[in-house]
């Protein structure tokens, strides 16, 4: 097996409290080593969302920490994807398993959106709304499909995007960790090249900001440093109504001699 040309990363990220809430319930982990990358948005009262998204976050590293893809792949799956997909399984434990401990923490939940690196490929896996995008070539694109009411409902050609925007079941989420049983992990496999930018992010960025907006700022900036700070400030500017979270990969050529 041959690749054209090694590819490094970097990456920053930034989570802010917004507006309105008292307090924040995302969580975001960078984790170089294994190039894995992790934005959560909690739920449930009392603070209890900024434990879920905390429990979740820690329980993927920590795995992936433990467990480093060794080849045993899954039908169709490679080895690295098939990996970060048993992290967020063990991360659905986690949250059970702190409920388990502590009874008050009943209702708790999260969203989950994650990718690993690896050679020229990317894997990505979510649960929920949390959203990852590709920014290629000064275009924006989805990477990710929402695990929301409205989300279905659009994907089966029953609502608009527009529609789903202002509808009022629009904060309702399909898919969480931390609900009983097993949870289903959506996943996918995409090639990346140098220039590439990737963005994860928690629905505090989306409903304030659309995809159209998101691209603007990008084309924008300069650094992917400048592009979080001016995301969250954008949101904030527009009403800054629930926590923000980006998280933004940069893909360049390695410039390590040959
Ligand atoms: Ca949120």
């Amino acid at each position: 097996m041959s690749t054209s040309g090694t590819l490094q990363f970097r990456a920053c990220g930034l989570s802010d409290v917004g507006r309105v809430r008292a307090h924040n319930e995302d969580s975001f982990e960078i984790d170089p080593e294994n190039q894995v990358y992790i934005v959560a948005d909690g739920m449930g009262g009392h603070r209890h969302g900024e434990v879920a998204s905390r429990v979740a976050v820690k329980a993927v590293t920590a795995w992936m920490q433990n467990h480093r893809p060794n080849g045993a792949e899954e039908a169709g799956m490679p080895a690295h994807l098939a990996s970060l997909k048993t992290a967020i399984e063990s991360a659905q434990d986690a949250v059970q398993q702190a409920v388990e401990e502590d009874v008050s923490l009943v209702g708790m939940g999260t969203t989950v959106v994650a990718m690993i690196l690896s050679g020229n490929s990317a894997g990505v896996a979510h649960v929920g709304d949390s959203r990852a995008y590709r920014y290629r070539k000064s275009q924006l694109e989805r990477l990710t499909k929402d695990h929301t009411w409205v989300g279905e409902q659009v994907g089966a050609g029953l609502l608009s995007e527009e529609q789903a925007k202002v509808h009022p079941l629009r904060n309702v989420v399909t898919r969480a960790l931390g609900g009983r049983g097993g949870v289903a992990v959506e996943v996918a496999e995409t090639s990346i090249m140098p220039g590439d930018v990737y963005l994860l992010c928690s629905d505090g960025l989306t409903t304030m900001l659309s995809d159209e907006d998101i691209e603007s700022h990008l084309v924008e900036a300069t650094s992917i440093e400048e592009a979080c700070r001016s995301l969250i400030s954008a949101s904030n500017s527009g009403g800054g109504l629930d926590n923000i979270t980006v998280l933004m990969i940069e893909v360049a050529e390695s410039s390590a001699a040959g």
